[in-house]
């Protein structure tokens, strides 16, 4: 395994890659690896002739009130875990090598991000479309691998290899969880030990909507206001948003049918937790 910090040396290496006619698998992170990218990198792995492992926390798509600077980061022990799942190159730049300058031009995400994270947290789907943009340059994957706990986020991406037609595949992969339901999450170490044990319950109410939704409940509204209900009776944490749309292009639904998410942002005292399920009726 090879760590490259320079965009200049990790086209070199991917031109060499490409003439060998080897397929490449990519796997975007923020770094903080846990299950949920190791499942990632193991779907890469298995599908790809190279694993190529970025880690890169993007000033572009904190907004200045977030946690940018209190993100975690741990490089040794997230090199230990790529090397024991068989990355073949982490790409680590620094802030400097991506943004060496303000950037001329920036992606703007159009659609799909008037709600959900994207409405509550303005310019993020922008940051995350132009990183990205700039990644796909750099890697020329010809697959990317992204989680479903982040479902607006793939929603999103689809949209940015559709229309800026990267020859790039996106593989969504499901949410992987801790025992007791949670999401993994780095941000889940910003938990106090009271809110780990209160956490679990977004999931529980995830499930509970999906339980009534199976059978047969169509009423938006009660599905929503039950699942705060549930949420504020064993949590401390603020809801942010708590919605049902249609998937992935993320569409009020008068009635419920089709594919749908369920999805939820709750605020704790330091770390701000998503969840969601996605159904098909
Ligand atoms: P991040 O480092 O938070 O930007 O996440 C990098 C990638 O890992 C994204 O595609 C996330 O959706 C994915 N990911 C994060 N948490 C999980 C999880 N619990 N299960 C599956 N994928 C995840």
């Amino acid at each position: 395994m090879k760590v490259i910090t320079t965009i200049r040396e990790m086209q070199k290496t991917i031109r060499e890659i490409k003439l060998q006619q080897k397929s490449v698998g990519f796997v975007p992170t923020m770094g903080f690896l846990h299950d949920g990218h190791i499942r990632l990198m193991e779907n890469a792995r298995e599908n790809n002739d190279v694993l190529v492992l970025s880690i890169f926390v993007n000033p572009l798509q904190f907004g200045p009130n977030e946690d940018f600077d209190a993100y975690p980061r741990d490089f040794e022990r997230d090199s230990e875990i790529a090397l024991s799942k068989g990355v073949d190159y982490i790409f680590y730049p620094s802030v400097e090598e991506m943004y060496p300058k303000e950037m001329s031009v920036k992606a703007l995400v159009q659609q799909r991000t008037n709600v959900l994270c994207g409405e509550s947290r303005p310019g993020h789907f922008d940051g995350v479309a132009t990183v990205l943009t700039k990644l796909f340059h750099i890697i020329s994957p010809d697959r990317v691998y992204f989680g479903l706990k982040d479902a607006q986020q793939v929603a999103v991406v689809e949209g940015l290899i559709t229309d800026f037609n990267f020859p790039i595949e996106l593989i969504p992969v499901d949410t992987v969880r801790e025992e007791d339901g949670l999401a993994k999450s780095s941000r889940n170490v910003n938990l106090s030990p009271e809110e780990r044990l209160e956490a679990p319950v977004l999931y529980e109410s995830l499930l509970y909507a999906k339980r009534l939704v199976e059978e047969g409940e169509r009423n938006t509204d009660l599905i929503l206001s039950d699942m705060k209900k549930l949420i504020e009776e064993k949590s401390s944490g603020s809801i942010d948003y708590i919605e049902i749309f249609s998937f992935p292009e993320l569409e009020p639904l008068p009635v419920i049918e089709g594919k749908i998410i369920i999805a939820l942002a709750v605020n704790f005292k330091k770390a701000r937790l998503i969840d969601n399920i996605i159904i098909s009726i």
